[in-house]
């Protein structure tokens, strides 16, 4: 095969696809127009969860499972730590989505798992301290990817794999001219026989035409110290924490030592915003909020009741999100020599390595192995959506 396939973004999804398909022998050229494993779009921050007991759909378990494997190859092939297993720790109401769903998935799918009471949270888990009518379900395999990490890794190996990578290059437009596809950037034109296109949040301008109701959303990501007297988080668990109203948070252990702080963020909790208006300042009533928060499941959070000086670092980032939070991956239902993978609604990142193999999968032969029914750009989800939107 002698395939010429133009990548656009090399985010997380990009950097994977690029990859996939320089192993598979296609001649690939990736257009990014930051730098690599830049801080602009949504796959930066240090750390991202990666679990399999997926309290979202247990339609995603199969992916993930496919995931993990590739997850372990990505590291042994560059030495880099992409991801770790720390195990997971999913508390709330029985009810909550996050308890109930987690528990539902797991035991489909015969995933290693615990539950807790509330008081044996904190014999298990120093420093974790839920409300007395709440429980935690603990999954073995949980852990966190690293990001940046992730996305050098691929680019390294489509590198290695014979990739042109291409930098400070921004896509304008790209056209199916039925026998190829044409690529328009500020610095000239490429042709290619296909095309894989990634944009992040960049999807209501790439691929305006597929209609389906994204919404780029702000998320604060925020770093805290911990109290004197707080057992120290180094080994603990990622977890998420949902209220009796639904309202999740996510964090994880200190993962780059006690110095770097704990990591935690609202999952969703977010405002509309566009590349271009988003409100890269964090404030202070925002990191008050989240400190209090946190501290309902934490409460050594914080070396201060103030989160000005609790607080040692926080960053912004986007999240690309459909109508009902599940992906968009297919190929382009009108130009088949086009795929697409956008709209991760906040929780794409721990899929990465298997979107990479999806898109190769889709782009070079025309489908995959893998269950990606629900993520269909054309499903009647996005498409009432869009319709009551009046675009
Ligand atoms: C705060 C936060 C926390 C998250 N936590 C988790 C988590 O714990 N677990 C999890 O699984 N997921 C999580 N996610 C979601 C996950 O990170 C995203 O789903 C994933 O990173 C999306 O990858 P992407 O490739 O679609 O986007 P990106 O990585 O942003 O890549 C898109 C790329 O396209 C490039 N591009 C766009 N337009 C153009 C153009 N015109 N020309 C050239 N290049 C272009 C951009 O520069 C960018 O590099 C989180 C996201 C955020 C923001």
């Amino acid at each position: 095969m002698n395939e010429t396939v133009v990548v656009i973004g090399l985010g997380g999804m990009g950097s994977a696809a690029a990859y996939h398909l320089a192993s598979r022998g296609a001649t690939v050229v990736g257009l990014e127009r930051f730098h690599p494993a830049h801080d602009r779009g949504s796959s930066h921050g240090g750390s991202r969860i990666i679990r399999q007991a997926y309290f979202e759909d247990p339609a995603y378990v199969p992916l993930l499972l496919r995931a993990y494997e590739l997850w372990d190859a990505l590291g042994a092939d560059t030495g880099r730590e992409v991801h770790r297993i720390t195990g997971g720790l999913y508390a709330g109401p029985e009810t909550s989505v996050t308890v109930d769903g987690s528990l539902r998935a797991a035991r489909e799918y015969d995933l290693r798992h615990d539950v807790l009471g509330a008081d044996e949270i904190p014999r298990r888990f120093p420093g974790f301290a839920p409300a007395s009518d709440q429980i935690g379900v603990y999954e073995h395999l949980a852990g966190f990817a690293r990001p940046e990490e992730t996305v050098r890794a691929h680019l390294e190996l489509a590198e290695r794999a014979g990739a042109d990578l291409r930098f400070g290059i921004e896509v304008l437009d790209w056209a199916d001219t039925g026998d190829s596809v044409r690529v328009t950037t500020d610095q000239g034109v490429v042709h290619a026989d296909r095309l894989v296109v990634c944009p992040g949040a960049w999807a209501p301008e790439l691929l305006a035409d597929l209609k389906t109701g994204i919404r780029i959303e702000r998320q604060v990501m925020y770093w805290f110290d911990l109290a004197p007297t707080a057992p120290r988080m180094d080994d603990s668990p990622i977890y998420i924490h949902e209220t009796d109203v639904g309202e999740q948070i996510y964090g994880f252990p200190a993962i780059d030592g006690p110095d770097g702080g704990v990591k935690t963020a609202f999952f969703r909790k977010g405002v509309d915003c566009s590349p271009d208006t988003i409100d890269r300042v964090v404030h202070g009533d925002e990191a008050q909020a989240m400190l209090d928060r946190v501290r309902r499941l934490i409460p050594g959070v914080g070396s201060s009741d103030d989160a000005a000086s609790a607080m040692l670092h926080a960053a912004t980032c986007m999240y690309s999100t459909t109508p009902d939070h599940d992906f968009v991956i297919a190929r382009h239902p009108r130009h088949e020599r086009v795929a697409v993978a956008c709209g991760f609604s906040g929780h794409g990142f721990k899929f990465v390595p298997v979107v990479g193999e999806i898109l190769a999968d889709l782009v070079l032969e025309g489908t995959t192995r893998h269950p990606i029914g629900i993520f269909d750009p054309r499903r009647p989800a996005l498409a009432a959506q869009t319709a009551g939107m009046g675009t």
